[in-house]
């Protein structure tokens, strides 16, 4: 397993698929029970190397690399301390997704079945600064019972049990809030049973 490789993978994906931005967003993997490597700050994710990728502890120690690790490493460490299951973290800017974040709209599950039931329910955590402890603080209530969750005003998190999980779950999270809003416009969206 090379997940260095992994990570700088996901990054070119989330660039490309205009899901981040400049050095916007960040990704991590859990290595073991308290190792992650962790994207790097200032750094674009559509052009990121293996050896740009750093390994923390959960404390945020940096344990191997030459850069600064993600001002956002909070939110990861956080996620990890709260669920042994969970592998990666994965922080975006989606377009679609950030006008949901900042409007304070929570996405409707209802519309389509891959909604819930590969998503699950992403509500909206309370807005705090990047790269704060409260920042971190407001995902917690979210962090046992959801697949991720929108950060207000800001952007949206994902975990999973490996980094292409949680890329995937950012992926349709965002596939899915642009089919709403064209739905929305073109008409009155039906609405399916989520259960
Ligand atoms: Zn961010």
């Amino acid at each position: 397993m090379n997940y260095a490789a992994d990570i700088c993978e996901i990054g070119r994906r989330m660039y490309q698929r205009e899901l981040v931005a400049s050095n916007d967003g960040n990704i991590s993997i859990r290595i073991d029970k308290n190792k992650v490597l962790i994207t790097p700050t200032l750094t674009s994710k559509g052009f990121m190397k293996e050896e740009d990728i750093i390994m923390i502890d959960l404390d945020g120690n940096v344990i191997k690399g030459s850069k600064k690790p993600s001002s956002e490493y909070l939110l990861h460490t956080t996620v990890y301390k709260m669920r042994d299951d969970v592998n990666a973290v994965v922080h975006a800017h989606p377009v679609t997704v950030s006008a949901f974040a900042i409007t304070g709209r929570a996405v409707d599950m209802s519309y389509m079945p891959e909604a819930f039931m590969s998503l699950g329910l992403f509500p909206v955590a309370k807005y705090a600064r990047p790269g704060t402890e409260a920042l971190a603080k407001s995902i917690e209530p979210f962090v046992k019972i959801c697949n991720g969750c929108l950060l207000a005003n800001h952007g949206a998190v994902s975990w999973a049990k490996d980094v292409y999980s949680a890329y995937y779950l950012m992926e349709q999270l965002e596939f899915y809030c642009k089919t709403s809003i064209l739905a929305e416009r073109i008409g009155t969206p039906n609405i399916i049973p989520v259960i």
